[in-house]
């Protein structure tokens, strides 16, 4: 077997095995687990990417022979729970990815890991709970009463100390306010345009809006219906959706995750063979339908039209450039913008397409910031968690700050108030990239 490092093919992930009895062997898994740490302990590349390899190698230093065979199996399970499944260990570090024969994918040994763990039934209530989005966003916003409560529980430091207690929701960690205004009922949709497809682009254009747009963050779908119009395409949203199941991938509940396919799918192929761009405002869940649906079934011919029709809106927005048919009639200056690059949208591997735009406005500055915030979509509001997530993102902090930014901006809403919490008091406001872009057009 050769031991070359490095290899100069594409990296090519594997389908996860997930059907196969063996996936859910534990034994099994701590033995491939075994095999791929003692890679990661003679490479340590990793080490300063998130606190899973920190984790595995302190282990290992501390252990009784200071090699791997000194850690108890058992152990194994400490770096499993640092790990939220951003994958930039697969996508920016490892050169013993696939097709290399040493075939490491940490973050699906990961996963294969965090599904054993659920399937033994050893996942918290809390867990179960912050992975519900769907679920909590449609309890939370019931009637404005309630959302106004649950907006007040949420920052109530008293109730937020019994959170913190009981469900084990760290007390610092700022949420997101729910809205009772959702996007999927107040959408103003126009398709009134005449389609024009373009040689990249199709001319007509489905949203779907994604769990934080329709219950937290509303105004982003809105920005984002806003350009499409201002640019005359038309645009209609998916008939029907549920959550995009990320957030049950990341817990291991692989069940859940294709439950939540069969709902979604049927209505988003049928949207890709009738030639709609489908665009999703939330780089996680554009993730799940490009790379983690097609991994989980290979076979499935609606899962890959569906991911060839998905696109991250500025990657359509700048094809559409390219085609010649984005109108680039801006009238207002943004400044100084100091913009993070999410890791799910870094792992897309289409560029720096937000970036791009945000340039093309006249008298703006982009920064770029291109590391891990240590958020991700439910850890760094764990308990056990949050102080991790603060120490990851303060290299972040500090590089969005140091432009003295009229703005700070991610795709990633989450990220972005994550990051907003840790600069703390600035002059900068917080708007995400797609709001940036509907200022910039001039467009109330
Ligand atoms: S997937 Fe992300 S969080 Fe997990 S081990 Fe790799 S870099 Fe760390
Ligand atoms: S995942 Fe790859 S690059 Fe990272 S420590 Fe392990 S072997 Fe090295």
């Amino acid at each position: 077997m050769t031991t070359r490092e490095g290899s100069l093919e594409a990296p090519k992930r594997h389908p996860l095995d997930w059907k196969n009895p063996d996936f859910y062997d534990e034994t099994k898994l701590l033995d491939e687990a075994q095999r791929v740490f003692d890679i990661c302990q003679g490479c340590r590349r990793c080490v300063n990417l998130c606190t899973a390899f920190p984790r595995l190698f302190d282990l290992i230093d501390e252990g009784s022979s200071g090699e791997l065979d000194g850690v108890e199996k058992q152990k194994y399970w400490e770096v499993v729970d640092r790990c939220y499944l951003c994958d930039m260990c697969f996508m920016t570090k490892c050169p013993y990815v696939p097709p290399h024969p040493w075939n490491v994918d940490f973050p699906h040994l990961m996963l294969r890991a965090k599904a054993v763990k659920y399937k033994k039934g050893q996942t918290s209530f809390r867990d179960k709970l912050l992975s519900s989005t769907d679920l909590m966003g449609k309890l939370a916003t019931i009637p404005v009463v309630v959302v106004q409560t649950v907006n007040a529980i949420n920052k109530a430091p008293a109730a937020r100390k019994l959170m913190d207690s009981m469900l084990g929701i760290h007390a610092e960690r700022k949420l997101p306010e729910y809205d009772s205004h959702k996007f999927r009922a107040t959408a103003r949709i126009n398709e009134s345009f005449a389609v024009k497809d373009g040689a990249r682009t199709q001319g007509k254009v489905a949203i779907y809006s994604t769990c934080y747009v329709n219950y937290n963050e509303p105004g982003i779908g809105h920005d984002l219906l806003k350009i499409l119009e201002h640019n005359e395409i038309p645009v209609r949203l998916v008939e029907k959706e549920a959550c995009c199941g990320m957030p049950k991938l990341e817990l291991g509940d692989l069940e859940a995750v294709e439950q939540l396919k069969n709902v979604n799918i049927p209505h988003l192929a049928k949207l890709a063979k009738e030639g709609y761009a489908i665009l999703t405002p939330v780089p996680s869940c554009t993730l799940m339908y490009k790379q983690e649906l097609p991994l989980m079934f290979p076979d499935d011919e609606e899962v890959k039209a569906v991911a060839a029709a998905m696109s991250d809106p500025f990657e359509y927005l700048m094809l559409r450039n390219r085609d010649g048919l984005l109108k680039t009639d801006f009238k207002q200056p943004l400044g100084n913008v100091s913009y993070h690059i999410p890791c799910h949208l870094r792992v897309q591997n289409i560029g720096q397409k937000t970036k791009d735009l945000l340039q093309m406005v006249p008298g703006t500055q982009v920064s770029v910031v291109e590391r891990c915030s240590g958020h991700d979509g439910t850890w760094g509001v764990k308990s056990e968690h949050f102080a991790d997530s603060m120490k990851i993102g303060k290299a972040v902090f500090k590089q969005m700050a140091a432009p003295d930014p009229d703005y700070i901006s991610s795709d990633c809403a989450i990220a972005g108030r994550h990051i907003q919490q840790g600069m703390g008091e600035s002059k900068a406001q917080k708007q995400h990239p797609l709001t940036l872009i509907r200022i910039a057009y001039g467009l109330g």
